[in-house]
């Protein structure tokens, strides 16, 4: 969506650019093919150049616009990172990276700009730069910037290491207490977070203080050791895994810990032998034989049904009790927060895949948009946020109920995207009755579609 002739000359130059590429023959002698990958590798940070001052002019310009039209100093800006991120297919998130970055190159390390556009410097290590001078005062920052990227020899030939080092060392030399001060906020980002691992394990990591995350893996093999002596004959990797769940779940075993899961299986796949995959909710996708597995040792446990929290969620286009669930509340009840969410698994915003942290209206409450399936989305908290900005607006699609749900939004440039909700396994053909409800398992009926 050009606007003047000006951008329309860029874009059909672009255009002609990449069709030359594209066009590029394969009979060229080596020496050839090498300067071409040069010169293509300094293209691609001049393309970065560029897009860092169009990130940082189109921040200024909505920061101004937000200004004018009276929105509160904190919120002005806000949505220019989502936008920025769908512009570039990535998330929100990357995308609010990449606007930090531009903002800092434009605005305040003009020498690492003029390097990054002359391809000096690629994306990556401009980024470097600026992350290792974060901590230092604006004026400080502007020596570094001047001092290693004043001339181009300076950094020839030197990797991501030795940058990093180059900028530390310069940062350090002129503000020792900002470089400490740096370290006890990196102290402040420790964190525990979960991902997909292969073969339906996942990694489960903590981001710790060095003397922290050493004596919590030092205990861990100290014990092990104590263990494997009394004769355990699993592995030292295999016990101290056992010990971090048994102690972090507060389990005496770390094979009885609860689970907590919610998992979304076909009918076909439950009760028939269909191999269509599982979902778990927070995962991702595991093999039917593993669910089967998990939800017929859940049901032959003699314990009480509560210490069993595998939830059953069936896609039926069939029933369509929960979907038409509509409220007067202005929060999404639980029932259908939780349809909302095992539907979207994760944020619904192109590109994103953030976790979910609110269930939006996709059409504004105080706009008469209904508290109802249909008009929900999973969003995660930037995402949910960006759409409040001035000029953002979205509306969900009427669509038959065996269709995917589906909503778009147009942004403040007017440039439009959809999101379609991942698809669930699917059911068994309508009209067959195969729901028999297992007693020892807290299930849950629940028609998605
Ligand atoms: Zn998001």
């Amino acid at each position: 969506m050009f606007e003047s002739g000006e951008s329309t000359q860029a874009s059909a130059a672009i255009t002609a650019a990449r069709d030359a590429f594209a066009r590029l023959g394969r009979e060229l002698g080596n020496a050839t093919r090498i300067d071409l990958i040069r010169a293509l590798v300094e293209l691609k940070s001049s393309c970065a150049a560029a897009q860092a001052v169009l990130t940082a002019d189109l921040s200024t310009d909505r920061r101004a616009e937000h200004a004018a039209a009276g929105v509160p100093t904190a919120q002005r800006g806000r949505g220019v990172a989502a936008e920025i991120g769908l512009a570039r297919r990535e998330s929100p998130k990357r995308g609010s990276q990449f606007l930090g970055l531009a903002n800092v190159l434009v605005h305040e390390m003009p020498h690492t700009l003029a390097l990054l556009r002359s391809g000096h410097l690629n994306e990556w290590r401009a980024m470097l730069l600026v992350r290792e001078t974060a901590c230092l005062s604006k004026a400080d920052r502007a020596r570094v910037d001047r001092d290693l990227c004043g001339r181009p020899e300076r950094l020839e030939g030197m990797g991501d290491a030795k940058i990093i080092a180059a900028a530390r060392a310069a940062a350090a030399e002129l503000d020792v207490a900002a470089v400490v001060r740096r370290n006890a906020r990196a102290v402040a980002d420790r964190h525990v977070s979960v991902r997909p691992a292969p073969d339906t394990m996942s990694y489960v990591s903590a981001l710790l203080p060095v003397k922290e995350g050493v004596s919590v893996y030092a205990a861990l093999r100290r014990d092990a050791d104590t263990v494997i002596a009394a004769g355990d004959e699993r592995s030292r990797a295999q016990i101290m895994a056992d010990l971090l769940v048994e102690r972090v779940t507060g389990q005496a075993s770390a094979t009885s810990a609860p689970t907590a899961v919610n998992v979304v299986i076909s009918d076909h796949a439950l009760f028939g032998d269909g191999d269509e995959p599982a979902h778990v909710v927070g995962y991702g996708p595991i093999p039917a034989a593993i669910a089967r597995d998990w939800i017929k040792n859940a049901a032959a446990e003699e314990d009480s049904p509560e210490t069993v929290q595998l939830r059953r969620v069936y896609a039926h286009p069939g029933s369509g009790a929960l979907t038409a669930m509509e409220s007067k509340s202005r929060c999404f009840p639980k029932p259908l927060a939780r349809l909302i969410d095992i539907r979207d698994r994760v944020c619904r915003t192109p590109w994103c895949g953030a976790p979910i942290r609110h269930r939006d209206h996709i059409e504004p409450h105080e706009a008469g948009g209904a508290t109802a399936v249909d008009n929900g989305a999973g969003l995660c908290e930037a995402c949910n946020h960006a759409k409040q900005a001035p000029g953002w607006s979205s509306r969900p699609e009427h669509r038959t109920p065996a269709a995917r749900h589906r909503y778009s939004f147009t942004t403040p440039t007017g440039h439009n995207f959809t999101s379609t909700a991942p698809p669930l396994p699917k059911p068994y053909p309508l009209g067959i009755e195969i729901y028999t409800p297992t007693e020892q398992i807290l299930v849950d009926f629940l028609a998605c579609n």
